[in-house]
């Protein structure tokens, strides 16, 4: 299902509901960001605080148009996350709380979750469930150790976790993040992989109806595709991977997946960039499954990491610099500065091409894990016991976190490995 973003207007149906999600972010994040800072506590990661909004306002909270509740948590934490994340202050409140609101994507995938784009098309807010909610506040602390470890993490950036609720309405849950693609480059092609084959397949005459709309793991193994990254970048972008993944093991996370946008200089940008609301969006979806899982291999250390990191952004440095075209140079540069201390979001907001011989290519790639917040739990465990009667155990999406990361690992690895690599251990697999 393609859904295509709409600008939430006064008549559109979510109006209130974004505009209390606006109101009450501007309120909680000016509040925090007055504070003088200082160093988090335990209790910061547990924090949580509740506002009344009137029509009235009182001397604590100014007037709003509507009548809601909105609760704010870890607050201090979320200003830490930020800060790890290079935001400018001022610039995210900007962002989010513009008098022009936001486009909404729609409910895409089956989760029913909506995704909302901030005006400037940083940001995406997403609706998420209860146990998605809780979820995150319980990794809160491990989370936020790890993206403090590991500054060039690919696991989704929150930027902040707020609850609204309307007059008489229900409980609206949210999270604030990253928006992986750029607002200044045209995403040619979209793929949402897993590392599992049932299901995860979108019919070609989907995409034929509409070319943007979000390809799977068949879409992109019928293609024959291929991350090219050069041997360097390769192995620094698989060692992040890993690190990532081994959090999300250790959390019972799965059903996550490695979202990829591929920009291809040549084309260029088609079309109408300016106009954010024409975005076409395809949401997720669910099933799954393949590979065979491989052990996963010692994770390097912090240092070693900081050492490639600086290696491989010399590196990227000496390339030469993809050619703007005229609509891109009419965007703020500013506009990427927060991403340019990001090893896999320097080139561009995003991860150049690189031949085997370290040669620049034509595509930039946009790719992070998103969807890391469902936990393996329950549900997860009837799903895969009911898919496991009809399918193949090892091939359905919903197994548990251990293998489920094992096998995303060995499928990206795959689709990484050079032309000549893949060759040689077909050949070495043919002759055994
Ligand atoms: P489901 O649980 O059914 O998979 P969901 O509602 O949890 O769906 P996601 O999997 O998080 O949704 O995302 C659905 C789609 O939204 C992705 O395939 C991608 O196209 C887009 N999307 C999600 N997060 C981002 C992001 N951070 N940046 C850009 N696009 C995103
Ligand atoms: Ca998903
Ligand atoms: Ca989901």
């Amino acid at each position: 299902r393609v859904i295509v973003g709409t600008k939430v207007d006064q008549n559109h149906v979510n109006y209130v509901t974004a505009y209390n999600m606006l109101t009450g972010i501007r309120f909680t994040v000016s509040r925090i960001n007055a504070k003088m800072d200082r160093e988090l506590t335990p209790a910061d990661f547990d924090a949580k605080h509740k506002f009344s909004f009137d029509i009235t306002g009182n001397e604590l909270i100014p007037s709003a148009k509507y009548d809601f509740k909105f609760k704010d948590y870890a607050p201090w934490v979320f200003r830490h996350l930020r800060a790890k994340f290079r935001l400018d202050p001022a610039d995210y409140l900007m962002s989010l709380t513009s008098k022009y609101i936001l486009s909404e994507l729609g409910s895409p995938g089956k989760s029913g979750s909506f995704f909302y784009f901030s005006r400037d098309y940083k940001y995406i807010i997403k609706t998420i469930h209860h146990s998605e909610h809780k979820l995150l506040r319980k990794i809160l602390p491990e989370y936020y150790r790890h993206v403090e470890n590991n500054p060039n993490t690919l696991i989704s950036q929150f930027y902040g976790l707020h609850r609204v609720k309307m007059a008489y309405g229900r409980k609206i849950h949210f999270v604030v993040m990253n928006n992986l693609f750029p607002p200044h480059r045209d995403i040619h092609q979209t793929f949402d992989l897993k590392g599992s084959t049932v299901g995860r397949d979108l019919q070609e005459s989907d995409l034929e109806r509409n070319p943007r709309a979000t390809m799977k793991d068949l879409n992109w193994v019928r293609r024959n595709r291929h991350l090219e990254c050069g041997p360097a970048k390769r192995e620094f972008f698989i060692e992040q991977l890993k690190r990532d993944v081994v959090l999300l093991q250790k959390l019972k996370i799965m059903d996550y997946s490695l979202l990829v946008g591929i920009h291809d200089a040549g084309r260029g940008n088609e079309e109408n960039l300016r106009d954010k609301t024409l975005q076409v969006f395809q949401p997720g979806g669910h099933r799954e499954e393949d590979t065979t899982p491989n052990n996963l291999m010692r994770t390097p250390s912090k240092l070693e990491n900081e050492r490639k990191a600086r290696e491989l952004r010399m590196l990227i440095k000496r390339e030469r610099p993809v050619p703007l075209d005229k609509s891109a140079a009419k965007m703020p540069d500013e506009i990427l500065d927060e991403r340019k201390y990001h090893v896999f979001y320097a080139d561009d907001g995003g991860f150049r091409a690189t031949h085997e011989n370290g040669q620049p290519g034509d595509e930039i790639y946009y790719l992070g894990i998103i969807d890391c917040l469902t936990h393996y739990g329950t549900t997860k465990k009837l799903e895969n016991f009911f898919k496991g009667l009809s399918h193949d155990r090892s091939q359905i999406s919903p197994i548990p976190p251990e293998s489920y990361g094992e096998r995303f690992i060995n499928f990206i690895k795959g689709i990484t490995m050079s032309r000549e690599e893949a060759e040689r251990q077909c050949e070495s697999r043919v002759s055994a």
